[in-house]
């Protein structure tokens, strides 16, 4: 019986989580779970899965946090969004717990540190995205397997066909409804915006060992295949499936086996058209400042984060329009110098700063 943490237990991922749990009544258990507000979707899910432990960080955040070390979970399940991530991760990892993987900004943000400590702590990270995910089966389940090249799929998000004009008008309403995916409202903007896709790369990089110039991402609208691996032999192998996240979450948890998964078949039956393109760099400028900042590393990346946290907020409440979301995490990344970063510390440091140059930047764009 594999005993989970389960932390961002209303989001998303995490009510799935939960689902891919009960599906599974003689193989996991629930023993922990957090989420962020004390809402009345988190009283009914604690009503519902029974934990044995939990707690919202809105009332008791250190009670939250002891979620990620409970002495009785194997697994931590970090599904919550935005930058509190990383400090549960890093809690898990302290406490020697397997961390399964879905909050984007632990290793955008905080990669070399996260990885230094999991390899200090002996503890496993194992990825729920579904690209990561996809990357790590072609793998064999091996982090550390050898390749050549990954190639990270992105569906393009809702604005594909968009010229300039048409997307300087896009409102949240329109970012929000993702083509094939239905996921939280940041990542959607970003999918939109194609940060999240920049995100991805940087955490590929983390995960994998993989130097950015080894890393390529690919346009495949029907977000079919998931990712792929190119082999020092030319062979690639890619991971296909119906875009459902019951499936790398349940991966995450039952590797290297394979359980039943209630998810919707292939059906190679019927025609199937599968599409790959290059990404237009000029019409998706925040791809470039991400794979800028994973280069620059240091603050750099928990500043772009930090920028498009606030800036994605702004746009979501109607005080920024969708082209200047690119603006004003640009503008951030001018004004605030680049510094090394050795702690979780130093980390948040640079995200405090770059939240209020965000909203400074905003309020010049005005
Ligand atoms: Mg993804």
């Amino acid at each position: 019986m594999k005993k989970i943490a389960l932390i961002g237990s209303t989001g998303s991922i995490g009510r799935q989580t939960a689902e891919v749990v009960k599906s599974h009544p003689d193989r996991f258990k629930i023993v922990g779970m957090a989420a962020g507000r004390d809402s009345e979707t988190f009283r009914q899910q604690v009503k519902e899965v029974a934990p044995d432990y939990y707690a919202s960080a809105q009332n008791d955040k250190k009670a939250a946090l002891d979620i990620a070390r409970l002495p009785e979970a194997d697994t931590v399940v970090v599904a919550c969004s935005g930058f509190s991530g990383l400090e549960y991760s890093l809690a898990a990892l302290e406490a020697g717990k397997t961390l399964a993987l879905a909050n984007k900004e632990t290793l955008v943000c905080g990669g070399d540190i996260v990885n230094a400590l999991a390899e200090k702590q002996g503890a496993d990270i194992v990825p729920i995205d579904s690209e990561h995910s996809a990357i790590w089966q072609c793998l064999g389940f091996d982090r550390k397997a050898p390749f050549h090249r990954l190639i990270i799929t992105a569906s393009g998000g809702p604005f594909r066909g968009y010229t300039p004009e048409q997307l300087k008008k896009v409102t949240p309403e329109q970012a929000l409804r993702h083509p094939t995916w239905n996921m939280g409202a940041k990542i959607t903007i970003d999918s939109a915006t194609m940060l999240n896709k920049g995100f991805e790369v940087i955490e590929a990089h983390h995960l994998y060992g993989a130097e950015y110039g080894a890393i390529t991402a690919v346009i495949h609208p029907q977000s079919i295949v998931h990712s792929m691996v190119e082999f020092n032999d030319g062979a690639v192998l890619a991971q296909l499936s119906n875009p459902d996240m019951r499936l790398p979450i349940q991966a995450a948890l039952t590797y290297p086996e394979r359980l039943e998964c209630s998810l919707l078949p292939m059906d190679f039956t019927k025609a199937l058209s599968l599409e790959f393109s290059p990404v237009e760099r000029s019409k998706y400028p925040c791809f470039d400042l991400a794979l800028e900042c994973g280069e620059r590393g240091g603050n750099a990346p928990a500043l772009l984060n930090a920028a498009s946290e606030t800036a994605v907020g702004l746009f979501l409440d109607k005080k920024l329009s969708f082209t200047d979301i690119y603006r004003v995490i640009d503008a951030v990344l001018e004004s605030v110098p680049y510094a090394p970063v050795h702690s979780y510390g130093d980390i948040k440091a640079a995200d405090a700063l770059a939240r209020a140059a965000a909203l400074t930047a905003a309020h010049n764009l005005r």
